[in-house]
């Protein structure tokens, strides 16, 4: 069997096909393992094994409670092998081992437990108005699964994403086919591990590494999927609400970002240089809310570069495990030529290039993936860099004359999935209230939290998800409506029953 097999309806298993591909750690290039490459078929059969799960409710008929209970055993689980998923996650993708200690594992386990917390919520079915007219009747709300949910999420955050869609598919009772991207498919074949372990039945969660195409189109467009919840880029977001609209099925969308962060001329400069650039340089950019657009106003330009600058040359870049690194590799090497493609742009349309912009090679760095930290200046809105998601460290700064123009630079993208101001809290929560993106920080950056929602405006998304918010969105409410008059002639049925005889 691969060293990552697929997981369906319990079982642990080679795709179908027999194919395999190899799972390649970006920091040397060496390969992690062999990796069960999913095909349609696979999919069919983990939907087919979700539908029958769903169908005969060994879960989706359990109480939120008795749900809850294997969801904190699921958070247990992951911390007892935390090290080892840790050690894999960054291997696998490149992360820090402080970045996929704290943000994947601990992010991963920190789910499941809120999502624990949650679950018994929806056991109670909200009121709703006791109506007298046209006749009295009591009238309430009852949250349902949706059924078969289908997720598929992208190579940044492996296990965290995978916990994002599984915690909350499962806290509402449904049950779930997970596709992790190809390039970082390790930790979620070990989720699947604990997640058997921790007392999830067999068929509600199968977990299948595989391609896009195929196998990912399989997912959106197999009727007995009801919803889909995908993470990923804008353009393969608009490919898959085509394809779910034919089955029109309940989308949940997280996609791209070019998110502004916007430096008031009253703010904290020690904690806003640094805040700055852990908003574009945490995990190497690759993050969809990756702080890429720095609007610095004329007055502080000059300094906050200066500044900026100085503390860019404090960040180690280096292979992921290495003690003492703080960013790492890009995850491959078609991400590597992506981004250096932008640099490029960058030069070419005339932005001024301040800081790297380069690929680092030396004896250490060379079979990886690695490119130093980059500031342009100079950039005007039209310029390539402050449109387009780079998903790589690269920073775009413009300039500023007045809070006013602050606020139309940061809204002029398609996109509407994050920002951050800087400032002093006044000032700063009325340029929040003006910016279109589904969160706004204030003297802070990337925090996302199982217990807030998240999403985007715009192009960067259609609904939220986490939060009690974003788990009613793996629910379907469902209004009951109980006549409390049964007396037939008290029944206002608009004359379209049989009049009595008299
Ligand atoms: P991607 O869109 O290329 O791929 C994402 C997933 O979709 C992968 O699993 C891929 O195999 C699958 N896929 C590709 N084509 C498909 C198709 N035709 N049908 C079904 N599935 C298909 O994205 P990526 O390069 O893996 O990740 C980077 C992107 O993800 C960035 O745009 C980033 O902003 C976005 N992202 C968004 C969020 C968010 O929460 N908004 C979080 C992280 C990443």
């Amino acid at each position: 069997m691969a060293d990552f097999p697929l997981f369906i309806d319990g079982q642990f298993t080679d795709a179908a096909s027999g194919e395999t591909s190899q799972t390649i750690d970006p920091s040397t290039g060496e390969s992690v393992g062999t990796v069960a490459k999913a095909g349609p078929e696979d999919a069919a059969r983990a939907i087919a094994a979700a539908r029958a799960s769903f169908e005969d409710r060994r879960w989706a008929g359990k109480r939120g409670s008795d749900r809850a209970a294997v969801l904190a055993a699921v958070g247990r689980g992951i911390r007892a092998r935390a090290a080892e998923l840790a050690e894999l996650e960054a291997r696998d993708s490149g992360a820090t081992l402080a970045k996929a200690k704290g943000a994947d594992v601990g992010g991963a386990g920190f789910w499941f437990r809120t999502m624990a917390e949650f679950a018994p919520r929806l056991d109670e079915p909200e009121p709703l108005p006791l109506t007298i007219a046209p006749g009295p009747s009591h009238n309430y709300l009852r949250r349902e699964p949706v059924g078969v949910c289908a997720a598929i999420i992208p190579w940044n955050f492996p296990i965290q994403m995978a916990a994002w869609k599984i915690s909350m598919a499962l806290a509402a009772g449904n049950s779930i086919v997970l596709k992790p991207a190809p390039e970082t498919p390790a930790t979620a074949v070990k989720l699947a591990e604990i997640l058997q372990e921790a007392g999830v039945p067999d068929g509600v969660v199968s977990i299948i590494p595989g391609p896009g195409p195929g196998t990912g189109e399989e997912l959106v467009t197999n009727p007995d999927v009801d919803k889909v919840s995908f993470t990923g880029s804008t353009e393969v977001g608009r490919q898959i609400m085509r394809l779910a609209a034919s089955t029109v099925k309940n989308l949940t969308l997280e996609l791209g970002g070019k998110s502004a962060q916007v430096v008031l001329d009253d703010a904290d400069l020690d904690l806003a240089v640094d805040g700055a650039l852990y908003g574009i340089f945490f995990h190497s950019g690759q993050v969809c809310t990756a702080g890429s657009r720095l609007l610095l106003p004329e007055s502080l330009h000059d300094d906050f570069l200066e500044r900026l600058q100085a503390r860019v040359g404090d960040i180690v870049v280096g292979p992921a495990l290495e003690k003492g690194v703080t960013m790492g590799p890009l995850v491959s090497q078609k991400q590597l030529d992506t981004v250096l493609g932008y640099i490029d742009v960058g030069k070419k349309e005339g932005a001024t290039l301040a800081t790297g912009g380069v690929r680092l090679e030396n004896d250490r760095l060379s079979r990886g993936f690695f490119v130093a930290p980059t500031i342009f200046t100079d950039v005007t809105p039209e310029m390539t860099i402050a449109r387009e998601e780079i998903f790589g460290p690269v920073l775009a700064v413009q300039r500023y004359r007045d809070v006013d123009e602050a606020v139309a630079l940061a809204n002029d993208s398609d996109y509407g999935l994050a920002s951050g101001v800087w400032g002093s809290p006044a000032r700063a929560m009325d340029v929040a209230a003006r910016l279109r993106t589904g969160t706004v920080w204030v003297n802070d950056y990337h925090l996302l939290s199982p217990k807030y929602p998240f999403g985007g405006f715009k192009q960067s998304g259609v609904g939220r998800e986490h939060g009690y918010l974003g788990l009613l969105e793996y629910t379907e409410p469902k209004h009951v409506h109980v006549g409390l008059d049964a007396r037939r002639e008290n029944k206002r049925w608009f004359d379209m029953t049989i009049p009595r005889q008299r």
